[in-house]
C-alpha cells in the first residue's frame, strides 16, 4: 500500500477531480486550489529552510490552511506537530523543546503565547494573517509559484508528532509516521464510508488525533465529497450550518452532542443528517439515545481511539450499529483484552485493551521502542462480546477505589446523565483520611432545571450500588473541558485535592 502521505493526498486528488470540497466561513474552497496550494507552500517551506525530517509545530485554530500546512508539510518530507491552540505557554515551549521544532505556524490571536514560548529561542514564525513585520508572513511564503515534487519517504519516517496529556500527566510525544497514518486513514475511510454520504460537518480541532485521522481519512476517500469547518465548535452556529449545507454527517466528541441538546433540535431542518460519529470519549447512553429520537433521520456511530494508535482502534461498521459498543476492531489491527497478568480474559469480561498494528507507534518520541512484542497497553478497561464487539469500561488510571471497592466514573456519569436535567456530568475521587477516595460528582443543568444537589444524590442512590453513588454532587455553570472536549478531570481532581487539604 502506498504510505507516503504527499504521495496519497495527490492521489485522491487526481482521482476525484475538481470539485468545491472545503466550505470555511463564507467561503468554498476547491480541491484543486487548495492541492495547488499546497504545492507552492512547499517550495516555500524549503525557502524557509525546512529540510526533510524536520518537524514543525501548527498551532492553529481550524482554517482550511491547516490542511494545506500538512499537505505542503508532508510533501517537504517534514513532519507536523499540531498543537491544540488552548494550551499555556509554558506547555508549547515544552513541545518546541522536546520536539527540537525548526519552524512555528500560528495565527494573529495565538502570537502573543508563540512569542512568549519561544522566549530566548530563534526559531522562524510563520503568521497566517495580518503579520507585524517582524516574523514571516504565510502568504509570501505561498506566493512561490513552482511547485515542490513530493520527497519520498519510508513508511517508518515520522509523519505527525502528536503530544498527548489532555487529561492526564505530562505531555509526552507520541511519534507516527506515514505508515500509521495512511493505515489509520484508511481503516476509518472503511468505518465510515457509506455510498452516497458525501456531505460531512466537522468542528473537532484538526490539530488533536480525532482531528487529524479525519484529515488522512479523507485521503481515502472513495467519492468526490464536501466538508463544512468550523474554526472551532460552538453549538448554535455549527447546527444553523448543517441545516444551510444540508450535512449528512457530524463528527464530534460527546460534549458537543450534549451541547447541542441544549437546543431545539426539533424546530431545525436536520431531516439530511444521516450519521454522527462520536469518538474520544465515552458517550453516554442517555445523550445518544436523546440525539437520536429528537433527530430521527441519525444513527450515532462510534469510535474508539488513542493517539498512539493513530487514533483509531475501532469503529461501528457502516450500518450494522450495536448501540452501547464501539464497534469493531478495523482491518489489519489485532485487539485482545488481558488479565494483570497479561493473559488474554475470555468473552465478555473485563481486561485491559492491548493492540497491534500497522497504525500503532513504534514508540514515545526519542523513547524505547515498544515492548511486548509491539502490543501497546491502551490503559482502557474493555470487553469484547462474542461478535468481537467492544464496550470500552473505563479508564484504569481513573478509576476510583473508595473503601476497596472499585468504582468506574463513566457508570455514576451515566447514572447522573439519565436525570432529564443534567447536561453534563463528571465523576472524581477526592482523598478521604477515612475510605481512601469519596466518589464526588460534578454537573451542569439543562437550561430552565430546577434540580437541586440533594435530589441528584437520592437519584443516583436509587441506581447504583451503595458504594458507587456520589456522596456529594456540586453543580457548576459549565464543566471544565479539554481543547478536543473531554471531562477534564485533571483540573477537577486539583480542585477537588485543594478543598480536601
Ligand atoms: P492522556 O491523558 O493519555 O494524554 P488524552 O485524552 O489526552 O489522554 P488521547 O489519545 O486523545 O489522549 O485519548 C485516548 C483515550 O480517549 C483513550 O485511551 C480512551 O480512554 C479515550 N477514548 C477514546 N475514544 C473513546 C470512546 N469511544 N469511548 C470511551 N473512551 C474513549
Amino acid at each position: 500500500m502506498e504510505t507516503n502521505l504527499a504521495r496519497l493526498a495527490e492521489l485522491a486528488h487526481d482521482r476525484l477531480g475538481d470539485h468545491p470540497s472545503l466550505f470555511f466561513e463564507g467561503t468554498w474552497h476547491s480541491s484543486h486550489r487548495m492541492h495547488e496550494r499546497s504545492q507552492h507552500l512547499a517550495h516555500g517551506l524549503v525557502r524557509l529552510g525546512i529540510a526533510p525530517g524536520d518537524r514543525v509545530v501548527v498551532i492553529m485554530a481550524n482554517a482550511p490552511e491547516v490542511t494545506i500546512l500538512y499537505h505542503a508539510i508532508w510533501r517537504a518530507g517534514a513532519a507536523v506537530t499540531p498543537v491544540v491552540f488552548l494550551v499555556t505557554a509554558p506547555e508549547l515551549r515544552h513541545i518546541i523543546d522536546d520536539s527540537g521544532a525548526t519552524a512555528v505556524f500560528t495565527t494573529p490571536e495565538i502570537l502573543p503565547k508563540v512569542v512568549e514560548a519561544l522566549e530566548g529561542r530563534s526559531l522562524p514564525v510563520v503568521v497566517l494573517g495580518e503579520a507585524d513585520g517582524t516574523h514571516v508572513s504565510f502568504a509570501d511564503l505561498e506566493k512561490d509559484t513552482e511547485v515542490l515534487p513530493i520527497v519520498d519517504r519510508s513508511p517508518d519516517d515520522l509523519a505527525a508528532l502528536m503530544y498527548t496529556g489532555g487529561t492526564t500527566g505530562r505531555s509526552k510525544g507520541v511519534a507516527l509516521s506515514h505508515e500509521n497514518l495512511a493505515y489509520s486513514g484508511k481503516a476509518s475511510r472503511a468505518r465510515s464510508h457509506v455510498d452516497g454520504i458525501t456531505r460531512g460537518q466537522i468542528s473537532l480541532p484538526l490539530s488533536h488525533a480525532f482531528g487529524l485521522l479525519v484529515t488522512v481519512g479523507a485521503m481515502h476517500v472513495p467519492e468526490a465529497g464536501s466538508t463544512v469547518l468550523q474554526r472551532w465548535f460552538e453549538p448554535k452556529s455549527f447546527l444553523d450550518l448543517a441545516v444551510e449545507h444540508r450535512s449528512q454527517t457530524f463528527a464530534v466528541v460527546p460534549s458537543m452532542l450534549a451541547m447541542m441538546l441544549q437546543f431545539p433540535l426539533e424546530e431545525l431542518d436536520l431531516s439530511e443528517l444521516r450519521y454522527v460519529y462520536s469518538g474520544a470519549a465515552p458517550l453516554s447512553p442517555a445523550v445518544r439515545e436523546d440525539f437520536e429520537r429528537r433527530v430521527p433521520s441519525v444513527t450515532v456511530m462510534e469510535g474508539y481511539g488513542c493517539t498512539e494508535t493513530g487514533g483509531i482502534v475501532s469503529g461501528t461498521p457502516p450500518l450494522e450499529p450495536r448501540p452501547g459498543t464501539v464497534g469493531k476492531v478495523v482491518d489489519d489491527v489485532e485487539l485482545r483484552i488481558v488479565g494483570p497478568d497479561g493473559t488474554d480474559v475470555p468473552a465478555g469480561e473485563d481486561g485491559e485493551i492491548v493492540v497491534r498494528g500497522p497504525n500503532v507507534m513504534r514508540g514515545y518520541w526519542r523513547g524505547e521502542p515498544l515492548g511486548d512484542g509491539g502490543w501497546f497497553h491502551t490503559g482502557d478497561v474493555g470487553r469484547l462480546d462474542s461478535d468481537g464487539y467492544l464496550t470500552i469500561v473505563d479508564r484504569i488510571k481513573d478509576l476510583i477505589i473508595r473503601g476497596g471497592y472499585n468504582v468506574y466514573p463513566r457508570d455514576v456519569e451515566d447514572a447522573l446523565l439519565a436525570h432529564p436535567q443534567v447536561s453534563m456530568a463528571a465523576v472524581v475521587g477526592r482523598p478521604d483520611p477515612r475510605l481512601g477516595e469519596e466518589v464526588v460528582a460534578f454537573v451542569s443543568l439543562a437550561e430552565g432545571a430546577s434540580v437541586g444537589e440533594e435530589e441528584l444524590i437520592a437519584f443516583t442512590k436509587e441506581r447504583l450500588a451503595a458504594h458507587k453513588y456520589p456522596r456529594s454532587v456540586t453543580i457548576v455553570p459549565a464543566i471544565p473541558l479539554t481543547s478536543v472536549g473531554k471531562l477534564d478531570r485533571k483540573r477537577l481532581r486539583a480542585t477537588v485535592k485543594a478543598d480536601a487539604d
